[in-house]
């Protein structure tokens, strides 16, 4: 008998507990992967990630090629083209990864039903795209974890699956028919520096980076001009890597770096069962409300300024720039920008979302979302009046200027402390720059910000 594997945010061959048990009971399978019109709608295939899905598309293919099959690409309402392939192909069962979100699961519970109608049956796999699904572990009084210290602690003890390698044949049957692939990615509206995706770079990376980088992971991560993170969030986003795996290999090479790595994969469960359990907080504040923002009515031109990299905080432009041009941005970098909008212009956290989501090749609705929230003060952040100083945060975690100087090139020529702070600058030497004037003063965005939130003046 035949079974449909449905690939969703889990674009590998690797550790991949849908397809290694639809082989294990079917003769053949059709590995399936629907352009859902739904996702389309919605705003989430912006150009970058669309690219890089089209990388990962066309190395799936590649994987399965070599493994006798080929990958289906359909486009359309996804329950519907997946009832259409099951009839085609006379497939009696779907295996698909959980997801968690709301979208997700009223599109499967769509599917469920529509499939049982016609004597089939869905099977849905946990542990696929994340560590710990969402609603695993709770606290004794709630369907969620509001605060990350008491979840990690928690998620650190779940035990993990066993990992699975790729399958040697993937017999896919003749009836299964899709779209042809693109031969190219495409590349409208993407970032020139954008990084390419697919399971095969994916693995390479992790194990790059599990020889060259992981061991300083917990002393260099937060290091701007060092670029010492792993930058496998795009990777892990698609599903291209298996965050348990990931998990697990991060474990067996042991050591400080290591563990503080795999803490970060914990904050990526974390805000999953956050979203999970509270849909709404993808647009809606969590914990704490503010509705005196400044908005695109009231600020647009220093929205404007942050948005394009021209606020005349150098390290802010710097990780705005880099965001434009790689669609990526390191974590301190997305930290500090968000805390300059939200804090320091006193902006709606969602319209930096928004930007944020438009341009990260990683980008994803919970880790995207909550951490936004989180730096705004409405969100987990167990101190939501902080504010993160663009000067102080420059100096601490650019200290030689090196991350300003390499996207900012007005300022190439300062050196630190001086390339912070170019306002300092004899007006003269200034001008010359071409490098704006700051759009705030620091003190008096603190002001509005200690006013908006009624905290001490
Ligand atoms: P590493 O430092 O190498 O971390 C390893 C992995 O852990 C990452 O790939 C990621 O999957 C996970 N991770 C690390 N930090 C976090 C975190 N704070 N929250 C959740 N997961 C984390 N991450 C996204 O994947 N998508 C987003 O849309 C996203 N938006 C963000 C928005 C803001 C305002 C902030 C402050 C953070 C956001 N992050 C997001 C989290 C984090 O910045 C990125 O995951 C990280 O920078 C990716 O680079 P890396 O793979 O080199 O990370």
């Amino acid at each position: 008998h035949v079974s449909v594997v449905l690939f969703t945010a889990d674009l590998r061959l690797h550790d991949h507990p849908p397809l290694r048990a639809a082989l294990a009971s079917a003769d053949a399978v059709v590995p399936l992967f629907v352009r859902d019109r739904g996702v389309e709608a919605a705003g989430f295939a912006a150009p970058n990630r669309r690219a890089f899905l089209d990388d990962c598309l066309a190395d799936l293919d590649a994987g399965l090629r070599k493994r006798g099959g080929r990958l289906v690409v359909r486009s359309g309402d996804l329950v519907e083209e997946v009832c259409r392939v099951a009839t085609e192909t006379g497939a009696d069962s779907v295996h698909m990864a959980a997801d968690g979100s709301a979208f997700a699961t009223r599109r499967e519970r769509r599917l469920r039903t529509a499939l049982e109608r016609s004597g089939r049956w869905l099977v849905v796999h946990d542990a696929v795209t994340v560590v710990v699904p969402p609603g695993l572990v709770t606290p004794a009084a709630s369907d969620h974890y509001a605060v990350f210290t008491p979840y990690h602690r928690q998620w650190a003890r779940v035990p993990l699956r066993q990992v699975y390698g790729a399958p040697r044949t993937v017999p896919v049957p003749e009836e299964a028919r899709g779209e042809p692939l693109p031969a190219h990615r495409g590349t409208d509206g993407t970032s020139p520096g954008l990084p390419p995706g697919g399971e095969t770079r994916a693995r390479a990376a992790l194990t790059a980076y599990g020889r060259h980088g992981l061991d300083s992971y917990d002393t260099t991560h937060d290091d701007l001009s060092a670029d010492a993170t792993s930058r496998l969030s795009a990777h892990l986003h698609f599903g291209t890597l298996s965050p348990v795996e990931v998990v697990h290999r991060a474990r067996r090479h042991g050591g400080p770096g290591a563990e503080a790595f795999v803490r970060q994969l914990a904050w990526r469960d974390f805000h999953r069962q956050v979203l999970a359990a509270r849909p709404a907080a993808a647009h809606a504040d969590y914990r704490t409300r503010h509705d005196r923002w400044r908005t695109e009515d009231t600020a647009s031109g220093d929205i404007d300024a942050w948005r394009e990299g021209r606020t005349g905080y150098p390290v802010v432009d710097a990780a705005m720039r880099q965001l434009r041009h790689e669609g990526w941005m390191h974590n301190r970098a997305r930290l500090l920008t968000a805390s300059f909008l939200t804090k320091s212009l006193y902006v709606d956290w969602r319209i930096g979302a928004a930007h944020f989501l438009h341009w990260l090749v990683d980008g994803d609705l919970a880790n995207n979302q909550l951490n936004w929230q989180w730096m705004a003060g409405t969100g987990n952040d167990t101190r939501p009046n902080r504010v993160l100083n663009p000067v102080t945060q420059a100096r601490k975690y650019d200290p030689r200027g090196a991350y300003v100087r390499r996207w900012v090139p007005e300022l190439a020529e300062l050196e630190a402390p001086l390339v912070h702070v170019p306002w300092r600058l004899p007006e003269a030497d200034r001008a010359g720059l071409g490098y704006p004037a700051p759009v705030v003063d620091l003190a008096d965005g603190l002001g509005r910000f200690r006013r908006a939130r009624g905290t001490r003046p």
